[in-house]
């Protein structure tokens, strides 16, 4: 498909996803937590979720930690395993992107026409 615009990267298109966005893990280990989005990480397409995905971690003695031992910590995950909630459906959504009158763009559940953005 040739469009006359500008390419935008893949991964600009594919991200729906912003901080503090209520998401719903649907696949891999952790499919059915909910957690609250930490940080998305573009250049690696994923994000991490709040209460999710824990692993440890071993700390060494020195640097930055006084102790060594053992931290757990979300890890990323693939961005594609999680699905943004709607507040009014409360289940996953596929996310349409809507234009208020004033211009702004606004992303909106598929289903119920919520506004998701704030
Ligand atoms: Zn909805």
């Amino acid at each position: 498909m040739a469009f006359g615009k500008r390419m935008e990267p893949a991964s600009a298109v594919k991200c729906r996803l912003k901080k503090n966005d209520k998401v719903k893990v649907i696949a891999g280990k952790e499919k059915g937590k909910i957690g609250k989005v930490v940080s998305v990480l573009h250049e690696k397409e994923r994000v991490v979720v709040e209460n999710v995905n824990f692993v440890k971690r071993h700390t060494r003695p020195g640097g930055q930690t006084r102790h060594g031992g053992i931290i757990e910590k979300e890890a990323p995950i693939h961005w594609s395993n999680v699905m943004l909630l709607c507040n009014k459906c409360m289940e996953p959504i596929r996310v349409k992107k809507k234009r208020l009158e004033d211009g702004k763009k606004v992303r909106v559940c598929g289903k119920c026409g919520e506004i998701i953005d704030t």
